[in-house]
């Protein structure tokens, strides 16, 4: 029998002082304000920190990006090298070999090879979630780190001082289970496509796009494209499975933003969200749980600042190239006139 120990603000810790389970208020104040290790909590007054690269170090020297930079938020850019957020040194090695190891392995497969691990065993799926959910979180905490106004630098607004860290408190629970050995209720688990991709620069294509707001993640790695929405149990899949049903090629760079900005918008919209929490037996499990609405729903409104539109127009207006009329398209695209995934009978628009 495993004792877990209830502290005043409701954190959970077992015998060993390890904290299970991080009330809200300590891991706003600990982790998402302050400058705990994010895996177990320690300050690194009492214990060695190191570096853990937001974007996984193997990735990195796959793709050979440390010297390359990627996009922030802020619209400046960073060396994906200097891309890291603070981490205790025992808790980066468990990373490594609990997550980093094994997912390293099954991503390095080709996109047939990863469709017939999965069939084999449905639970790699669910490690895949467990990834882009730790994968998020950490963008989410270097956003603490980074200033708001890139412009004039003098500013001390962060980007991260506009997150919701109470919803992002149920993903930091899913992205430490490999730590806390948290049972995960099937029905925690969101949205999640696993889709062949165009490998545009000839094995040598990774590509990351991560929501904040909506939590929804993409991550390119060569021949297939992985996209999940964190916290929606599953809504964007029962409203979008249709259209997925549809794709019968491998996507490209556009098409892959409009399937991200469908799944924004759906989980933007839900007239009622999936609840999430964390259960307890009285002899020790811990197990993180969901409330799931009866039905999937969207909330119906007009005129809207966020529509599939403007979303997939925010998404593409930095990666299309230079033409005559781009400005026309590009509005179109905002109005919700023209896509990319299926063309006017509704099929897919194939381009390998
Ligand atoms: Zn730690």
């Amino acid at each position: 029998m495993k004792a877990l120990y209830v502290l005043e603000d409701s954190t959970i810790i077992n015998s060993q002082g390890e904290i299970i389970f991080f009330s809200l208020e300590k891991f706003i104040n600990d982790i998402a304000k302050g400058d705990c290790c994010f895996i177990c909590g320690a300050s690194p007054t009492e214990k060695k920190f190191n570096n853990e690269h937001i974007i996984p170090d193997w990735i990195l020297r796959r793709f050979d990006l440390y010297n390359k930079q990627i996009k922030l938020p802020n619209g400046s850019y960073i060396y994906y090298r200097q891309y890291v957020i603070p981490c205790c040194e025992d808790c980066n090695s468990l990373l490594g070999k609990e997550i980093e190891v094994p997912i390293s392995e099954l991503l390095s497969l080709s996109y047939k090879e990863i469709i017939e691990r999965i069939h084999l065993d449905n639970d790699l799926v669910y490690l895949i979630f467990r990834w882009l959910s730790l994968i998020y979180l950490k963008t989410n905490l270097k956003d603490k780190f980074l200033l708001a106004d890139r412009g004039t630098r003098t500013g001390s607004k962060k980007i991260g001082d506009s997150h919701i860290w109470e919803d992002i408190h149920h993903i930091h629970c899913i992205a430490r289970s490999h730590y806390t050995k948290a049972k995960i209720d099937y029905n925690v688990f969101g949205t999640i496509f696993i889709f062949p991709a165009l490998n545009l620069e000839e094995n040598n294509t990774f590509d990351y796009i991560d929501n904040s707001a909506a939590k929804v993640v993409m991550v390119q790695i060569d021949d297939f494209c992985i996209v999940a929405v964190l916290n929606d149990a599953c809504a964007g899949f029962t409203l979008w499975k249709n259209m997925f049903m549809r794709i019968t090629g491998p996507l490209s760079p556009f098409q892959k933003r409009e399937i991200i900005s469908h799944l924004i918008y759906i989980n933007l919209h839900l007239k009622e969200r999936p609840t999430f929490y964390s259960s307890f037996t009285e002899n020790g499990t811990y197990e993180i749980k969901a409330k799931i609405p009866k039905q999937v729903e969207l909330i119906e409104s007009e005129n809207e600042v966020i529509s599939i539109g403007t979303l997939l127009h925010l998404y593409v207006k930095d990666i299309m190239s230079e033409f005559d009329g781009k400005n026309e398209v590009l509005e179109s695209i905002r109005l919700g006139k023209r896509g990319y995934l299926f063309n006017q009978n509704g099929d897919f628009i194939n381009h390998s």
